[in-house]
């Protein structure tokens, strides 16, 4: 899917203040953050929710997850949860798939 010029997270991966960035992804600091550590994964490639995880190639969802740990662990955390809302009856708010990366003394078990 391309760029959607409307959408929040589609303008933040190309001019938000990244804490990592690799080839097709990008953190960043959720500016409401529920943790410690509140991390925001977002792909470049505009999908509205979860729900659309099959519009990923096999490898780039791959990548994806490699990407989400690998920003865990640049940030310190060896303990953490990580979170998609998919759906707005989940919690989601912002329409382009992203992960939360939740982590820092208040995490203990959810589920
Ligand atoms: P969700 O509710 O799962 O769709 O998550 C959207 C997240 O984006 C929420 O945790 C918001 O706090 C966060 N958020 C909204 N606007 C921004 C922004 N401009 N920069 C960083 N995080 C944001
Ligand atoms: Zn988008």
């Amino acid at each position: 899917m391309p760029p959607d010029p409307n959408c929040l997270f589609c303008n933040l991966y190309r001019e938000g203040d990244h804490v990592a960035a690799a080839d097709g992804f990008v953190a960043i600091r959720d500016i409401n953050p529920q943790a410690d550590v509140h991390l925001l994964v977002i792909p470049e490639r505009h999908v509205a929710s979860f729900h659309e995880i099959d519009k990923f190639p096999a490898d780039e969802a791959k990548r994806m997850l490699e990407f989400i740990a690998g920003v865990a662990a640049n940030e310190g955390l060896s303990d953490y949860r990580v979170v998609v809302n998919a759906g707005a009856g989940a919690g989601q708010t912002v329409f382009h798939l992203h992960w939360h990366v939740l982590g820092g003394r208040s995490i203990g078990r959810m589920a």
